[in-house]
């Protein structure tokens, strides 16, 4: 996602500048991964997908696109090798990456039966073993772990959903928004176990059972790991660039090396790699304009947000959202209609949000937690959305 925002960029800046070779790993051309979550769950087709429809990568003749997979980048000869064996020189090279899902490295999990959520093809096999009414137990209760679950379930299978921790998406949400979620995916018949170490996955040839640390046996014909990502930076590594947990970069983008450049969420910008779509793409707006000449374009990480919808139920959550020493929160909730909104404030500023149930002012929220928006002239309006927070220059941003 970020390479297409990049050379859209680009095309868009300066289209002749340069003669760009896309080299892609994945069948087809690049597509909107974030809709993956709602192809899974019914709510997009696949034709949906795609970032940029066939006519528009016709329309750009200085875009050449490689299917095939960089297996290394030979820096003095500024070239990248392909694993069938072609070689692609370069003046300049941006990894983008990306990141992929990380596969526990629990006995069993090379059985047949476990899967992981990262790419359409997995999202295929995904929406074929829940159509055909497999039992499934998805290990993760964060934002993919519950998308996975959710969009299973709608489309037949049984699902389990399996959660280290004592509540879901711990880095998101507090547990009063937490139990909401929760309940929204019960009432859907997913089973959601908390507090629950995956041990083992047994099986003859292919799944046939999740065991947990406390001695409970599931039975499923397939588990989704939904564990977390791992930024892809072997290659980068391997080719001698300095590699953390990504490819270092500095705000302008660029890794220890000249005229190489690292964007989305294989990069790590700040000691911090991304794993949203959101900074890839500034990142990539940030790089297209160095790219075109502008030495000076800086990327600077803001507070990101998470989205989510379980079951009709929108879910959003930014900046501190826990509270702690020195913050006060601001609640509204009621729970016979599922809603929930905290809203934490430290030194006069919105430093965090959590909505449940109604996030129709999620952007008026990050918006004052960004720009560190002084509250106190509409604080008694703040919990009930822009509408009772009568600010001129806010109501007209
Ligand atoms: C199911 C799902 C739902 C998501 N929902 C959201 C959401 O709601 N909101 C949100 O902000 N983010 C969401 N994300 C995350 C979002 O998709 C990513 O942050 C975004 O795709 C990052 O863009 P990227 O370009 O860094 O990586 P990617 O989009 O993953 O692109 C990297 C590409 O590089 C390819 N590649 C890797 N190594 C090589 C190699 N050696 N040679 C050739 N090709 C290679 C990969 O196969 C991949 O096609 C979701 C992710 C998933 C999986």
């Amino acid at each position: 996602m970020a390479a297409t925002r990049l050379v859209e960029t680009i095309e868009a800046l300066d289209p002749a500048r340069y003669a760009i070779t896309l080299i892609g790993d994945e069948p087809g051309y690049s597509y909107n991964r974030v809709l993956l979550s709602s192809l899974m769950a019914g709510d997009v087709a696949a034709a949906d997908l795609p970032l940029k429809p066939p006519s528009w990568w016709a329309s750009a003749p200085h875009i050449r696109i490689v299917a095939g997979q960089a297996v290394s980048v030979d820096l003095e000869r500024q070239s990248v090798d392909l694993a069938d064996g072609r070689t692609v020189p370069y003046a300049r090279l941006v990894f983008a990456t990306g990141s992929s899902a990380i596969r526990l490295p629990i006995p069993g999990a090379d059985l047949a039966g476990v899967h992981v959520f990262r790419t359409h093809a997995d999202t295929e096999r995904m929406m074929e073993l829940a159509a055909s009414g497999a039992r499934v137990a998805v290990i993760g209760g964060g934002l993919l772990g519950i998308e996975a679950a959710y969009g299973m379930a709608k489309r037949g299978a049984e699902v389990t959903l399996i959660h280290l921790m004592d509540r879901l998406m711990e880095r998101q949400l507090d547990h009063e928004a937490a139990s909401l979620v929760q309940s929204a995916l019960e009432k859907l018949g997913i089973e959601v176990v908390l507090n629950a170490q995956s041990e083992r996955i047994s099986g003859h040839g292919a799944v046939e059972a999740l065991h947990l640390s406390n001695g409970r046996v599931i039975k499923a014909g397939a588990v989704v790991m939904a564990a977390g990502i791992r930024p892809n930076s072997a290659v980068a590594k391997a080719a001698g660039l300095a590699v953390n947990r990504g490819i270092i970069v500095s705000e302008g983008l660029e890794t220890s090396r000249k005229d190489v450049y690292a964007i989305g969420e294989c990069a790590e910008v700040q000691g911090e790699c991304c794993g949203l779509v959101e900074p890839a793409y500034a990142q990539a707006d940030i790089l297209a304009r160095r790219l075109c000449g502008n030495d000076t374009a800086t990327y600077v990480p803001s507070a990101t947000a998470a989205k989510l919808k379980v079951s009709g139920l929108p879910v959003f959550s930014a900046g501190n959202f826990l509270g702690g020493e020195g913050t006060s929160a601001i609640l509204l909730t009621d729970k016979t209609q599922s809603l929930y909104k905290k809203l934490v404030v430290r030194d006069g500023l919105l430093v965090g949000a959590v909505l449940v149930g109604d996030t129709a002012d999620a952007a008026f929220y990050l918006r004052l937690i960004r720009e560190c928006t002084p509250i106190a002239p509409f604080r008694s309006g703040l919990a009930f959305g822009e509408a009772y927070c009568a600010v001129p220059d806010l109501l007209a941003a």
